[in-house]
């Protein structure tokens, strides 16, 4: 995807991509799809930004410390069997935004979660959160059908581990659409976006900000910086990836940056708690 976002920027690259797709399908429709892109991409952010705006369950906070969440999309094995363990050694917990429409299968973050990682996480302590049930986003389903996925992982979830009702929710990939944040947002006790941010001051619980860690996005100079940040303005940072693995795949990370990013945000001062918990410890007036 990343270099239609730069061709998006250099009209000349554009028209190169335009010509050469033409030259390589005869195909003419296919000239239209770099603009189809660069379209979507548009539509996204308007979204988002609606979604920002509307819906909105604002809280406010003044922290003396900061308070950091790692949270992990889907979820990937790896990220119980090797993250959540990390998180352990640490004695701490995450938070798992579980599709379980996918326990059991693989795909881009490798194997997903089994029962027992389930099980396990959930048992250990660690957050068990709602994703839809297919995985599948706001752009692919109808507001109605994405409401009933989401209600059919938060039904599934309470056969697989009696008593346990998710209480916060992410959207697949992230992406976001009003009408389906108006249906789904009312659930749950806070939704967490990927827009980028630490969240200060008075904020949105149906919008929350995010910071991506990926291995091939994030760097220790990054870290060095945000920790700094929060040493000297305290604020909720909200971590996500998805595996946890020496070869992560592009959405995930591995064990050493999530250890040393763990290391780096308690040295500034942090305590780390699952997202529903960080909430629960910080929130005090929902308006
Ligand atoms: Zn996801």
């Amino acid at each position: 995807m990343s270099h239609i976002l730069e061709i998006g920027r250099f009209p000349f690259l554009q028209a190169l991509v335009v010509v050469r797709n033409y030259r390589h399908t005869k195909n003419p429709r296919t000239i239209l799809t770099p603009f189809k892109d660069l379209r979507g991409k548009a539509r996204k952010r308007m979204d988002t930004k609606i979604c920002e705006l509307v819906c909105r369950k604002t809280a406010s906070f003044t922290l003396d410390h900061p308070i950091a969440s790692f949270t992990f999309d889907d979820f990937p094995s790896s990220a119980y069997r090797v993250g959540g363990r990390i998180l352990e050694d640490f004695n701490l917990r995450g938070t798992y935004y579980t599709s379980l429409g996918l326990q059991g299968t693989s795909g881009a973050s490798g194997e997903y979660f089994s029962v027992s990682d389930l099980k396990d996480a959930y048992i250990n302590g660690h957050e068990l959160a709602c994703h839809t049930f297919s995985h599948k986003t706001c752009y692919q389903s109808s507001a109605s059908k994405f409401e009933q996925d989401v209600a059919m992982n938060a039904g599934h979830i309470s056969e697989q581990i009696p008593g346990l009702h998710f209480q916060t929710f992410a959207y697949p990939q992230g992406v976001v659409s009003p009408l389906h944040h108006q249906r789904v947002s009312s659930r749950f006790k806070c939704v967490r976006t990927i827009a980028k941010g630490v969240n200060r001051g008075i904020f949105n619980l149906n919008f929350l900000r995010a910071i991506q860690l990926y291995e091939t996005t994030f760097s220790l100079a990054a870290l060095a910086n945000l920790a700094e940040d929060l040493r000297k303005t305290p604020g909720w940072v909200v971590f996500y990836t998805h595996d946890v693995s020496d070869a992560p795949s592009r959405y995930g990370v591995t064990p050493g940056l999530l250890e040393a990013t763990i290391s780096q945000i308690l040295s500034s001062g942090a305590q780390v708690l699952p997202v529903a918990d960080a909430l629960n410890a910080i929130v005090r007036e929902p308006r």
